[in-house]
């Protein structure tokens, strides 16, 4: 039974997991942050202290603590799956940053647990959903008023990325959240992934990352995405996804700018970095999230999501190393997604 105000343990209190515990608990409504646990033990436990929560001994006490309604995961992608087996195995709800784990294996295990439960109880942390920028695109698109979708032109371009980034990780970290948003925008299904090293590469690069890189993506309804991948870029954070119909395009613009004509020049801002770009579709998903748990339904990407996620990846990585288009094969979507 769950109090009219949701109670919420948050595992991995880092970058994005401070920011959602400010944000659960200044902006959210129904909901506030009522305990924490950490692998920092000695520094996150002040921080508890200073914030007026618990400290859990362990990620496992927190999960199975009766004060504790619903989990936050916001610890690194290892140590995800885990935590969420956790949560399903005491039937919480959970909340799971992306990845929802760091193999397909496990992503299936975590749906084959969710489905024994038979009910949602997991949503994975694929916030482009709740961009308005992209709910709107899924309303055009849905309109029909442009007729069939031909093919999307995206990038997904960051500033910098540092010499920890490498290869894989631009299509496992960064390119995943495209990976996501897009079959939910054509409510489509990828067949094929197909991953392009162009020979030319920045000079920002280094030794373990090819920068940019192409995926070519086909969808079962025969749409072709081609989705740049550039996080060393230099300029800003960039995000484009421009869908051509059959007559008329649509696309993205950056939100929240205004452009300044002058002495002969047109200037637009660019988002810094996600964190900008992407704040107040972060707000939404997290109210939205707890809305769904209040109302024991939980509309938002699922368990299901990540499991394609995964796949998707995978083959992307697996078509990098191989040099060859790879196709995928999903298993059967169980009836509770
Ligand atoms: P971060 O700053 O490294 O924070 C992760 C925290 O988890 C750190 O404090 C880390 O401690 C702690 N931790 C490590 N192992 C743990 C364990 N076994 N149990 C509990 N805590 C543990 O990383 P971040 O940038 O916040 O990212 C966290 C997660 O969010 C990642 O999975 C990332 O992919 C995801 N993310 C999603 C988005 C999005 O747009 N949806 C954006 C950013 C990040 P140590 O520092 O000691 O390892």
């Amino acid at each position: 039974m769950i109090n009219k105000e949701l109670r919420i343990g948050v595992i991995g209190v880092g970058a994005i997991g401070t920011e959602h515990i400010k944000r659960i608990n200044h902006k959210i409504k129904g909901a506030r942050v009522v305990g924490i646990y950490d692998i920092l033990e000695e520094e996150k436990k002040k921080l508890a202290d200073e914030m007026g929560i618990i400290f859990y001994g362990s990620g496992e006490d927190l999960i199975s603590s009766d004060d504790v309604d619903a989990i936050l995961i916001t610890s690194i992608d290892e140590t995800h799956a885990d935590y969420v087996l956790k949560a399903l195995a005491q039937e919480k709800y959970v909340f799971c940053e992306k990845p929802l784990a760091i193999d397909n294996q496990s992503c299936a295990k975590i749906v084959e647990a969710e489905v024994k439960c038979g009910r949602r109880l997991v949503q994975v942390g694929f916030m482009r959903r709740y961009d308005k920028g992209y709910m709107e695109l899924k309303k055009l698109i849905e309109s029909k008023s442009y007729g069939e979708v031909l093919m999307l032109h995206c990038a997904h371009r960051n500033p910098e990325s540092g010499l920890h980034y490498t290869t894989p990780m631009s299509i496992i970290q960064t390119a995943v959240h495209e990976i996501d948003v897009l079959r939910w925008l054509l409510q489509d299904d990828y067949v094929s992934v197909e991953s392009i090293l162009p020979k030319k590469q920045t000079k920002m690069t280094h030794d373990n990352l090819h920068d940019p890189q192409i995926l070519v993506l086909e969808t079962k309804n025969g749409v072709v995405i081609q989705l740049e991948i550039f996080v060393n870029c230099q300029f800003g954070y960039d995000i484009k996804c421009e869908v051509v119909c059959e007559n008329g395009e649509l696309g993205l613009v950056d939100p929240h700018y205004t452009y300044v004509k002058h002495n002969f020049s047109n200037q637009t801002p660019i988002s810094p970095d996600w964190q900008t770009r992407f704040k107040e579709a972060y707000d939404t998903e997290f109210q939205l999230w707890v809305n769904g748990v209040l109302n024991n339904k939980l509309e938002g990407p699922s368990s299901w999501d990540g499991y394609v996620a995964s796949i998707i990846t995978t083959a992307g990585t697996e078509s990098t190393n191989k040099g060859e288009k790879i196709n995928v094969m999903l298993q059967e979507k169980p009836s509770i997604y």
